[in-house]
């Protein structure tokens, strides 16, 4: 009826007033975040099927803000890309993950690869190569063990600075992971020629995985496309044996999720990796 529509606008324009006003209070807050100390790291596992052992950990950001409560990166990683906040905010993650590593490896566990998440905006930045030298340097972080993740859209402008980037990166023995696969608009020609050695497939893929006919050969293809291309694959958001399975069938290299583990705290890591030795 007439009245439920009106209602409905109504809704919706108190539901947008919200975001908006919600968008402008992360905004105050996200820019006093780092002084205040309210971010912190958790690293995620990610489990070799081939090897049958731990690859490596995924740093990802949490913010903890006292009015705001816990804000997930989905909603305040925008926001500082928006506000050019996300280099400040980049370069401390990578120094906070690059440190962790280097405890890691005082307390005497086999070194496994630290990868960390590099937004479009950070790597387009043309001292970033040399920011994140600086940064290995500071820390003693070894570049043999650290893998950045980038998206497509960081490569969609494959321009020559680019390919210069990922040849220094290459040249420091970094990896590359290409994140999110299958969301951007790479085409077949591009993914050829990007010199990246990981596609991770985004975990969207896996969600209907058994409920749609037409999703096994999609994920399938994709898998065979990063072999293709000489490319380990990785897939993420695993959260049952079902698809694990499944995943080991279709030789997938890599997988990460909550079926294995939660994202975990530094310590927590140590304990993971000692307590793991085979999944
Ligand atoms: P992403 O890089 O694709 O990271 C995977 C997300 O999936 C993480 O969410 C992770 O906690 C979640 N996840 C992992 N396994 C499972 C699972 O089995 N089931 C489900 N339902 N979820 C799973 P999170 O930590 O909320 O991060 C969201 C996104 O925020 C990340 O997506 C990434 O794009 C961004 N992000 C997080 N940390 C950073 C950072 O330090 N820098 C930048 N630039 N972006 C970050
Ligand atoms: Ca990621
Ligand atoms: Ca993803
Ligand atoms: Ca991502």
């Amino acid at each position: 009826s007439k009245r439920t529509g009106k209602n409905q606008i109504k809704e919706f324009e108190d539901e947008s007033k919200h975001q908006i006003l919600r968008t402008v209070e992360i905004e105050k807050a996200l820019a006093q975040a780092l002084d205040r100390n309210e971010f912190s790291l958790v690293y995620q596992p990610k489990v070799s099927l081939t090897q049958n052992r731990l690859e490596g950990v995924e740093a990802l950001l949490r913010w903890n803000n006292r009015e705001l409560g816990h804000v997930s990166p989905t909603d305040f990683i925008p926001i500082a890309e928006n506000t050019g906040l996300i280099h400040s905010i980049g370069s401390w993650v990578m120094r906070e993950s690059c440190r962790a590593w280097v405890r890691w490896k005082k307390s005497g566990v086999k070194p496994f690869t630290l990868s960390v998440n590099v937004s479009p905006l950070q790597f387009a930045r043309e001292d970033f190569v040399e920011s994140l030298q600086a940064i290995l340097d500071e820390t003693g972080m070894d570049p043999m063990f650290l893998e950045l993740e980038v998206t497509e859209s960081s490569m969609l402008s494959y321009e020559a600075s680019t390919r210069e980037k990922l040849a220094q990166l290459h040249q420091f023995g970094i990896l590359i992971s290409l994140d999110d696969f299958g969301t951007g608009y790479s085409s077949f020609r591009q993914l050829r020629e990007l010199p990246v050695q990981v596609l991770k497939i985004d975990r969207s893929f896996i969600v209907n995985l058994f409920t749609d006919r037409n999703q096994e050969a999609i994920v399938r293809s994709m898998i065979q496309l990063g072999h293709n291309l000489n490319m380990k694959v990785l897939m993420e958001g695993v959260e049952t044996s079902d698809q694990l399975e499944w995943l080991l069938n279709e030789q997938c290299d890599y997988v990460q999720g909550y079926y294995f583990s939660r994202p975990l705290r530094e310590k927590d890591v140590v304990k993971h990796v000692k307590s793991v030795t085979t999944y």
